[in-house]
């Protein structure tokens, strides 16, 4: 079954309220085995909303349209939507009776105003859905060729309870069975562009899930979709496809779902029974800040230094004064420095240094913006890495403390 969403609001379109009516629609329905073929959002204007609902019905089997409907006259969906359908609106007896219910609940003596009364005039042979957190009911309507509409209120708890309380139940009675599930193979270190390459005959799907590719600056997910399925059958295809695609993305692929990078390098560094410490210059603690945002890290994490003026790398590190002047802040020299005095001064197994030019000053030819040096110091030896990285201060920041993390990471790997 193919459902559109349209959300209703002069507040959307100019940018003051962010839609997230659609993204929890979105997930409830994936997960109904619903599929979300468009999103509209239009103002409030009873023509274009009449037009929106009208042209979803005629592509989709159903239609879920979310706010416009208050009691003043900016609120005309149920107006259009009556409108879309052929067919008048009238008052409803039952939701007049509540709405007077609720009016003296509230304590008012005087009669409900004609604006309220306006949230009883519902399009003819709707079914009304209750409202437990407003005035204004929601509706169903379907038609003679079974394609449906259900019209929900804009406020965001409301329109979750609605939907909780009935519609779920309407849109699962007229789809067909399945799910829409999906999971995420993370990877890092490696370019989009790249992995169609990498990942050949799975580049554009894996036994027949759909693949997609979602980057970011941490590194790109790609996301398998099983739609159709039974939810147990999309799950053991789900696991079993992610499994390929981690094969075939070696080195890159590092988690499933949504685990961090972070997660990942601390469980490495606790089955291998090694403790960590870091020194971080541009960073200025992103790195201590990834691993401690994971609860239980304090038994791998020991703690870091931020090392960001040359005096703290000199005074509290032990770096040489002389080796900054020689080699610069940004070099192997410092970088390597950094990760053994980290290593040395916590007394833990692995230390690791992150020195770079984050911008947007400070770049020169020999070490543009984005240069970085990372370094891990093992008991056994010390690696260090230059990356050029690209992104503005914050990303290139977010880049070097990821790059960081995988480099410890693929320590363990061999
Ligand atoms: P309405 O039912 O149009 O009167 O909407 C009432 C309030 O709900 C608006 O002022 C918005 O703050 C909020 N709202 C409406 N539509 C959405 C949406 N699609 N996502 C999130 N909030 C919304
Ligand atoms: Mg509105």
């Amino acid at each position: 079954m193919r459902v559109e969403l349209i959300t209703i609001g002069d507040e959307l379109l100019l940018g003051f309220t962010i839609d997230t009516n659609s993204v929890f629609l979105g997930g409830e329905l994936a997960a109904l085995g619903v599929e979300v073929a468009r999103r509209t959002t239009v103002g409030d204007d009873r023509d274009a909303i009449a037009a929106a609902v009208r042209d979803a019905l005629a592509r989709a089997d159903g239609v879920i349209t979310t706010g416009g409907l208050g009691p003043t006259s900016d609120d005309v969906t149920m107006d259009a939507v009556a409108a879309a359908l052929g067919v008048e609106l009238e008052r409803n007896a039952t939701v007049v009776a509540r709405l007077e219910e609720i009016w003296r609940l509230r304590g008012r003596s005087e009669p409900l105003p004609p604006a309220n009364l306006s949230q009883a005039m519902l399009p003819r042979g709707a079914r009304v859905l209750p409202n437990n957190h407003g005035t204004a009911p929601g509706v169903y309507v379907e038609r003679s060729d079974k394609h449906w509409v259900a019209v929900l209120p804009g406020v965001p708890r409301e329109m979750r309870e609605m939907f909780s309380g009935s519609v779920r139940d309407l849109v699962r009675a007229a789809a067909p069975g399945g799910v829409v599930r999906s999971l995420a193979v993370r990877t890092t270190g490696v370019a989009e562009s790249r992995l169609p390459e990498l990942l050949g005959d799975y580049a554009e799907g894996v036994d027949g899930l759909s693949l997609a590719y979602l980057p970011g600056v941490e590194g790109v997910d790609l996301r398998l979709t099983a739609r159709g399925l039974p939810g147990a059958d999309a799950d053991e295809k789900l696991r079993v496809a992610a499994r390929k695609l981690s094969a075939r993305l070696a080195p890159y692929a590092y988690a499933e779902g949504t685990t961090d990078l972070a997660e990942v390098v601390l469980a490495h560094c606790r089955s291998a029974g090694r403790r960590l410490a870091v020194a971080e210059s541009c960073t200025g603690g992103m790195l201590g800040q990834r691993l401690t945002a994971i609860a239980g890290s304090s038994d791998v994490f020991a703690g870091g230094v931020i090392a960001y003026d040359n005096e703290v790398k000199i005074e509290l590190l032990g770096v040489e004064r002389e080796a900054i002047e020689r080699h610069g802040a940004v070099s192997e020299e410092i970088v390597t420095a950094m990760a053994s005095a980290a290593r040395r001064r916590f007394g833990v197994d692995l230390g690791v240094g992150i020195t770079g030019v984050a911008g947007p000053r400070g770049g020169s030819v020999e070490k543009p913006v984005g240069t970085v040096w990372i370094a891990l110091a093992t008991p056994d030896e010390i690696v260090a890495k230059q990356l050029r990285l690209f992104g503005d201060r914050d990303e290139v920041r977010r880049r070097a403390a990821q790059a960081a993390l995988d480099l410890v990471r693929r320590s363990f790997a061999g």
